[in-house]
């Protein structure tokens, strides 16, 4: 366990933690790393509930050192950059979309323009799908990654397609900017590994009853290939609930932020299976720490051969990322120290700027 303590401390608040630790029996390192100092606990101290430390004053973050994620956890600030400036993790978050499945030549070239002019900074779109009966629409294959290579070159968009099993890792690289590994196939390990080796970056979404600690550790089997770009995917979790297809776990996401550096993105899609929760759910999303969105998008989603239930148009999609960056804006502002008596200037910054009411000025 590490406790990563506040910036600045003076040396008598650095040790009133340790006689806090020596109180409980406890022994410690302290390591400088940028501007904060870290305290390494003994191993022992890995049993302790992390509240035991994250209730003294002086303690920023307590990171429980799973020792078998050193490179998913505890890395310096990590942003994930796509050929043409898109960016991941960057501070601004960001929104991919696109079709579940990539269905021909003309929708997914067309759908591509759309999402794009309606603010998604990459393409998504399944070539290869895992679906859950064999009679259903199995993915054009690479047929559908040469249409999405068309797309992206049509509008630059960089592309993201989910790959099943070792030997599609290597068909498609030349076709996509990012390797989708989907809830499926969290477990494939030798799939883990085959994306680890390559260095395209890869959007890990979690298994549906993986545990937090097994999802850093299936990004640790990529990392400990080489390959450092991981993003994480959370796309809801199998519980007892039956209205939504998922239950959308958002203390996953605060979780992931507080124990890694990488990015973390919600697909309000799949967590909930119904298109009329997706913009409230990736609302809520934005609000605590995801860094975008992955969303499923059709032009007529009720002849979407996949998921169209899930799906909404390019129009909603529209509103849906002009929510993402309202709220994100408000996040920051709050991160920046708005007061309370700030609440009136907070909900102006968060409109576009012809909206705002005058006479609210914005703090620098
Ligand atoms: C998908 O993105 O179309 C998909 C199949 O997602 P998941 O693996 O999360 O079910
Ligand atoms: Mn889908």
């Amino acid at each position: 366990m590490i406790l990563v303590l506040r910036r600045g401390l003076e040396d008598s608040q650095v040790a009133q933690v340790y006689e806090h630790l020596t109180n409980l029996g406890l022994a410690g390192q302290s390591v400088r790393s940028g501007q904060h100092t870290l305290i390494v606990l003994q191993d022992d101290a890995g049993q302790l509930p992390t509240h035991f430390f994250s209730q003294v004053e002086s303690v920023e973050r307590v990171l429980r050192l799973q020792s078998r994620c050193p490179l998913a956890i505890n890395r310096g600030s990590v942003s994930i950059k796509f050929p043409g400036g898109a960016v991941i993790g960057g501070g601004t978050p960001i929104a991919i979309a696109g079709p579940c499945s990539v269905e021909g030549q003309v929708q997914t070239m067309h759908l591509a323009k759309q999402v794009q002019a309606a603010g998604a900074s990459l393409l998504r779109g399944g070539a290869y799908k895992p679906r859950t009966s064999p009679y259903d629409f199995q993915g054009l294959g690479l047929e559908a990654l040469h249409y999405l290579r068309e797309a992206k070159e049509a509008t630059g968009m960089p592309v993201v397609s989910e790959v099943m099993s070792p030997e599609q890792v290597e068909r498609a690289e030349p076709f996509v900017d990012m390797y989708q590994i989907g809830s499926r196939n969290m477990y494939s390990y030798e799939l883990l590994k085959e994306v680890g080796r390559s260095r395209i970056p890869v959007l890990l979404k979690r298994a549906m009853s993986a545990t937090i600690d097994e999802f850093l550790q299936a990004a640790e089997y990529i990392m400990s290939e080489g390959n450092l770009q991981v993003v994480f995917c959370e796309r809801g979790i199998r519980t007892f609930e039956t209205h939504t297809r998922n239950t959308l776990d958002l203390s996953a996401v605060a979780a992931l932020k507080s124990m890694t550096n990488l990015p973390v993105i919600v697909d309000p899609s799949h967590a909930t299976g119904r298109r009329e929760m997706i913009r409230p759910m990736s609302r809520a999303a934005i609000a605590c720490g995801a860094d975008g969105l992955i969303v499923e998008v059709h032009d007529d989603p009720c002849k979407a051969v996949s998921d169209g239930a899930q799906a909404i148009t390019p129009a909603a999609l529209r509103d849906v990322i002009a929510d993402m960056h309202a709220i994100s804006n408000v996040v920051k502002a709050c991160d920046n120290g708005f007061a309370l008596d700030d609440r009136p200037a907070m909900v102006s910054l968060a409109l576009p700027r012809d909206c705002r009411p005058t006479g609210v000025t914005e703090r620098s």
